[in-house]
């Protein structure tokens, strides 16, 4: 028998099929002629090593410009971007590094592959961000590192945690994989940290497939993370040795290309995320149970996805009944983001990472390496919450429209299978 809610449900769904763009394709990207022209240049000169092209430092320079910030380094990853910043730093084996379990693992990997632990902050419950207060009691004598990942496209507190280090003297990692151009208090992110990190991987603002760029003002940092990218190597210097255990982590000609081109799109697709973003906090306000991702005064969201949150106290069945209701008329969703924190997932859960030595969990402190749920209030009500829509800079306010629409109904739909 049909129930009330399906009653309700076929007045909305809407009877011709459409589709999203989607940053997995072309629907989604910026890529074209300028993409192409400059990747056959590359080609055609027949030099596709960073070492020997112009395509990758002529990147580095731009993005650098781009920031403002003295020196950019291009590499394989975000997360070989993470790993390089994270060398640089130069951790002991044991050291802690506190970060987020509401992220990449390839923000995570890294912090172990250098012998160092990763010690998880709790995050603030609206934003899935960390906070000072997050991270201060996440700290201790071991702390060599703080990484603060601006989840969303949205800054966390820099001042705050700009301060917390300055503080304690110890060095700030900005995680800006999922943050370009985004702003915190008028400064773009990556630039108020030792290092910010970002990632050109296929679903980012922008892309060249797989990729990645670290930025930092600090010229001693800058020469150690370019030799961290070239096995040690340094391409600058008249003499020149494998100093120190380092990889491979360059960039191709090819991808240099590629962002260079992209990066000329980058603050359009930016804008047209963010108008499209406000227009949906708008069509949403005031229907309950909804909270619209909305930045500080002074801060700049660039919404890389547009993350709601849902009270299942109004909304019966809270995000997944949402995003189960979505789905019927055609709009993909994820509730939760991540299925579960990181530290549940098997790395962290069974310790599992080279061989059976459990290194270099068995260097942690008991406390750094407890996992108990009670820990981690802000991150499970988060987690509880989130609703994350696809978004990207091809988008229209047709779109949102049409999302907004949906969402709506959805909502009424819920709420009057409730009543
Ligand atoms: C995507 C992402 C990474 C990893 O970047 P890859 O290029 O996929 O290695 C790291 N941190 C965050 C927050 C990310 O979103």
């Amino acid at each position: 028998m049909a129930s009330k809610a399906d009653a309700v449900r076929a007045e909305h769904v809407p009877s011709v099929a459409w589709k999203l763009p989607s940053d997995q394709d072309a629907s989604g990207r910026t890529l074209g002629a300028e993409e192409v022209a400059a990747l056959r240049a590359v080609v055609e000169s027949g030099t596709l090593t960073s070492t020997k092209g112009s395509y990758v430092k002529g990147l580095e320079a731009a993005f650098a410009g781009l920031l403002g910030i003295p020196h950019a380094i291009a590499c394989s990853s975000g997360t070989a971007a993470v790993h390089t910043a994270i060398a640089a730093i130069n951790p002991e084996p044991g050291d802690e590094i506190v970060t987020t379990s509401i992220t990449d693992m390839g923000a995570l990997a890294p912090i172990l592959y250098q012998g160092a632990i990763p010690v998880f902050a709790d995050v603030d419950p609206n934003t899935g961000n960390v906070t000072a207060n997050t991270i201060r009691d996440a700290c201790s004598d071991r702390t060599r590192a703080m990484i603060a990942t601006h989840l969303f496209g949205e800054s966390c507190e820099m001042d705050a945690i700009v301060a917390l280090g300055a503080e304690h003297d110890i060095p700030v990692i900005e995680d800006c994989a999922q943050a370009f151009l985004a702003m915190s208090q008028r400064r773009p992110v990556g630039t108020m940290g030792s290092f910010g990190c970002f990632s050109t991987q296929q679903g980012k603002h922008i892309t060249s497939g797989e990729g990645g760029l670290v930025v930092t003002a600090d010229a001693d940092l800058a020469r150690y993370a370019r030799r961290y990218v070239n096995k040690a190597w340094d391409y600058d210097a008249p003499q020149t040795d494998h100093d120190f255990l380092a990889l491979n982590y360059r960039m191709t000609e090819l991808q240099g290309a590629v962002l260079g081109a992209q990066i000329e799109k980058l603050n359009g697709g930016v804008q047209q995320r963010i108008a499209c973003a406000r227009h949906l906090n708008e069509r949403l306000a005031g229907v309950p149970g909804l909270l619209t991702p909305e930045p500080l005064a002074g801060d700049t969201h660039v919404y890389w996805r547009y993350a709601l949150m849902v009270d299942p106290a109004e909304i019966p069945g809270g995000p997944t009944a949402l995003a189960a209701e979505l789905k019927l008329g055609g709009i993909a969703s994820g509730p939760r983001y991540i299925q579960k924190p990181a530290f549940r997932c098997g790395v962290f859960a069974n310790q599992r990472t080279f061989g059976e030595s459990r290194f270099p969990f068995t260097l942690a402190r008991p406390e750094a390496v407890d996992y108990d749920a009670d820990r981690f209030p802000g991150t499970f009500q988060y987690l509880d919450r989130v609703l994350v829509l696809p978004w990207n800079e091809r988008y229209t306010i047709d779109d949102v429209d049409r999302i907004a629409d949906a969402l709506v109904a959805a909502v009424s739909t819920l709420r009057k299978g409730q009543s």
